[in-house]
C-alpha cells in the first residue's frame, strides 16, 4: 500500500527527519491560506500515488497568491499523468503547500527490501532528483548500496561511511545520520517495503532536508499497523480492484476484450497464456477463490462486465473446495439477473462437474460449455469477433 508524500513526511518528521514547513489543501482558497501562513515563495505539489510529478507539471514554485490559486485550480479534480502512472493518470484531490527550499545539491536516498540478501538495503546516490532507474542503468557506479544486518540494526559507522561516500562533510555527517536513522526506523517499525527520499537536498546554508518522501507498506502487515492502515487513500486505487476486494475477490485489469472469471492465481495465469496462444487478449481476470457461492459468482460477473471492453466472458473453474454446481448456478443466475446478451464460455472441472455441466446445458441460455482449458480459450477467441461484428 502506498501513501501520499505529505503523509510520509508527517511519519518521518515525528522521528527526526528534517522536512520543509507545509500544509495540506483540498481547495484553491485553502491553498492560498496555507501559502499566506508560510510566506512566499511556496512550492505547490500535487498529491498522487506516483512519482515523476515534477516533470509532468504537478509541482510548481509560486511567488504570489494569484499563482497559487491558478495552479491549484488547474490541478484539483483533474488526473495527473506522469511517467509512473498509466495513460489515465491519478486523480488530484489534495495539494501540499510548502515553503520553498534553496537547493544547492540533490541526493537520492532509498531503502528497499532486498530479497536476495533478505535484508533492508540502502541505495544512495549523489545524482539525486533524476530517475533512479535510468541512473542505475546508465551509471551503475554512481549508486552506493549497503545492507543492514537485522540483528545489529543500522550502525553509526554505516551512516558515517555512507555520508563520506556521498561527499558530506562537517555538520552534514551528523545530519545525514539523523536522516538515515529516521528512514530505517520508519521502515522497520511500520512494516514498510520502501522508503524513498528523492531528492534529499543540501540547502544554500549546507543543511540537509527531505524535499520529497515516498513510502510503501506491506499490505499483509496492515492488521497490526492500524495507524498506517488509516493513511490509505482509496481514491488513488483502481475502483474496480476496490469493488472486487469488497466481495473477497481479486481483480486485475488488463487491455484486451475477454473477461475472465477463474479460481486460483495459477489457473488464472495458465488461462491468460491459453487465451494469448489462441490469438486473443484478456480484458481482466477475476479470481473468485475457493468456496464461491452463486452470489459471489454474480458479483464476479458484475465486476468483470464493468469494463466496457469486455465482449465475451470466459469462466474457468477447477473445483476442489469449490463446487461446479454452485458455480454453474451462479453463472445462470448472473446471466438472468444482469440481462446478459454477450457470449459466455464455461469450462468446469472437478467436484460435482456432471451436475455443473447439466445446469449449464439445461439452462436454455446461450451458454457455451467447453471440456478443456484449450477448448475454452479457443472458443472464447472464436465467438468474440462474431459478436463484435
Ligand atoms: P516528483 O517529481 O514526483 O519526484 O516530485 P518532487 O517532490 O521530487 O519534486 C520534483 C522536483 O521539483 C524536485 O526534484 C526539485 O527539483 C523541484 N522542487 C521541489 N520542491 C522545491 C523547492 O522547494 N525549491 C526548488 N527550487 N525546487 C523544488
Ligand atoms: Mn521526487
Amino acid at each position: 500500500m502506498d501513501i501520499h508524500e505529505h503523509q510520509a513526511k508527517d511519519v518521518l518528521k515525528k522521528i527526526g527527519m528534517p522536512v520543509p514547513r507545509g500544509g495540506i489543501a483540498f481547495a484553491p482558497e485553502q491553498a492560498m491560506h496555507e501559502a499566506r501562513k508560510l510566506g512566499f515563495p511556496v512550492v505547490v505539489k500535487a498529491q498522487v500515488h506516483a512519482g515523476g510529478r515534477g516533470a509532468a507539471g504537478g509541482v510548481k514554485l509560486c511567488k504570489t497568491e494569484a499563482e497559487v490559486s491558478a495552479f491549484a485550480l488547474s490541478l484539483l479534480g483533474r488526473n495527473l499523468v506522469t511517467k509512473q502512472t498509466d495513460a489515465n493518470g491519478k486523480p488530484v484531490h489534495r495539494l501540499l503547500i510548502e515553503e520553498a527550499t534553496d537547493i544547492a545539491q540533490e541526493i537520492y536516498l532509498g531503502l528497499v527490501l532486498d530479497r536476495k540478501s533478505e535484508r533492508i538495503m540502502i541505495v544512495a546516490s549523489r545524482e539525486g532528483g533524476m530517475e533512479i532507474e535510468e541512473l542505475a542503468e546508465d551509471q551503475p557506479d554512481a549508486l552506493v548500496r549497503m545492507v543492514i544486518d537485522p540483528a545489529m540494526g543500522l550502525l553509526p559507522f554505516q551512516s558515517r561511511e555512507l555520508a563520506f561516500k556521498l561527499g558530506f562533510t562537517g555538520k552534514q555527517v551528523g545530519q545525514f545520520a539523523t536522516v538515515l536513522r529516521a528512514c530505517y526506523r520508519a521502515f522497520r517499525d511500520l512494516d514498510a517495503t520502501m522508503v524513498e527520499i528523492n531528492p534529499l537536498v543540501v540547502t544554500g546554508t549546507g543543511d540537509l532536508i527531505a524535499l520529497d518522501a515516498k513510502m510503501s507498506f506491506d499490505t499483509n502487515a496492515l492488521f497490526r499497523r492500524p495507524e498506517v492502515a488509516a493513511l490509505r487513500d482509496p481514491g488513488q486505487e483502481d475502483p474496480r480492484e476496490d469493488a472486487a476486494a469488497e466481495h473477497g475477490l481479486n481483480y486485475v485489469g488488463l487491455d484486451g476484450d475477454i473477461g475472465c472469471i477463474i479460481n486460483g492465481a495459477g489457473l488464472a495465469m495458465a488461462t491468460m497464456d491459453m487465451i494469448t496462444l489462441s490469438g486473443g487478449q484478456p480484458a481482466n481476470f477475476l479470481d473468485i477463490g475457493g468456496g464461491a457461492s452463486p452470489e459471489r459468482v454474480v458479483a464476479a460477473f458484475r465486476t468483470v462486465l464493468s469494463d466496457p471492453n469486455v465482449s465475451v466472458v470466459l469462466v474457468n473453474i477447477f473445483a476442489g473446495i469449490n463446487r461446479c454446481d454452485w458455480v454453474a448456478s451462479g453463472v445462470v443466475q448472473a446471466y438472468q439477473e444482469l440481462n446478459l446478451s454477450l457470449p459466455v464460455v464455461v469450462r468446469l472441472a472437478g467436484t460435482n462437474v456432471e451436475e455443473g455441466r447439466r445446469i449449464i446445458d439445461e439452462s436454455g441460455l446461450p451458454l457455451i460449455s467447453a471440456e478443456t482449458l484449450a477448448e475454452a480459450a479457443a472458443t472464447a477467441v472464436k465467438v468474440r469477433p462474431a459478436m463484435a461484428a
